[in-house]
């Protein structure tokens, strides 16, 4: 029997995530211009941005089979072995939401248990401070704020800096520092 089928009324549980699989390999999602990064989609957000580009990630789906349902051990050792791979220990974990109520509790575990092994970035939909309030550390890179069509612009990864969605959203370090201004991050 698998966690899935354990709990009643196929709900999920919180001691694993679904996730988009495989993995995705990528040199434009971490915030440096210095080298590839594993990237990991998370199913499930809290959120309804207006012109979400990720739509298709909003809900868990059993026996989807674009995607996996991972425990804490299985995660780290398909992530260690991508990492290896590709000589890297960056990581974005992207959605979907990371921090959605579903996913929270498994991403904070997570970070807790390897933050010597990955440099993890999240990206997410809350606010700064409400992930300061939801005690999420042990990230290096937090990308937050939900996409506000209004405010789209032009994003993506540049030699010198790094463009946002929506200029409301921000970069921020792992001291909750703000990094960007108007949605722009400059490389140090
Ligand atoms: S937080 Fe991200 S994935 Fe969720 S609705 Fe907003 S843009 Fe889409």
């Amino acid at each position: 029997m698998t966690l899935i089928d354990s709990l009643p009324g196929g709900q999920v549980s919180l001691d694993i995530v679904q996730v988009q699989y495989p993995f995705d390999v990528s040199f434009l999602e971490y915030p440096d211009n210095e080298s590839d990064s594993v990237v990991v989609y998370f199913r499930g957000c809290d959120f309804e941005c207006r012109g979400c580009h990720n739509s298709g990630l909003h809900e868990v789906v059993p026996n989807d089979k674009s995607a996996k349902f991972f425990s804490q051990e299985d995660f780290y050792e398909e992530l260690k072995s991508m990492c290896v791979k590709y000589r890297t220990k960056k990581v974005v974990f992207m959605g979907g939401d990371p921090l959605a109520k579903r996913n929270r509790y498994f991403v904070k575990e997570f970070l807790f248990n390897y933050r010597e092994e990955f440099d993890i970035a999240i990206y997410t939909g809350y606010s700064r401070i409400e992930v300061l309030q939801m005690d999420v550390r042990f990230f290096k890179y937090l990308k937050c704020g939900q996409y506000d069509e209004t405010q789209k612009q032009i994003s993506g990864k540049f030699d010198s800096h790094f463009v946002l969605s929506s200029a409301n959203q921000e970069w921020c370090n792992n001291h909750f520092e703000v990094l960007s201004k108007d949605g722009i991050m400059f490389f140090e």
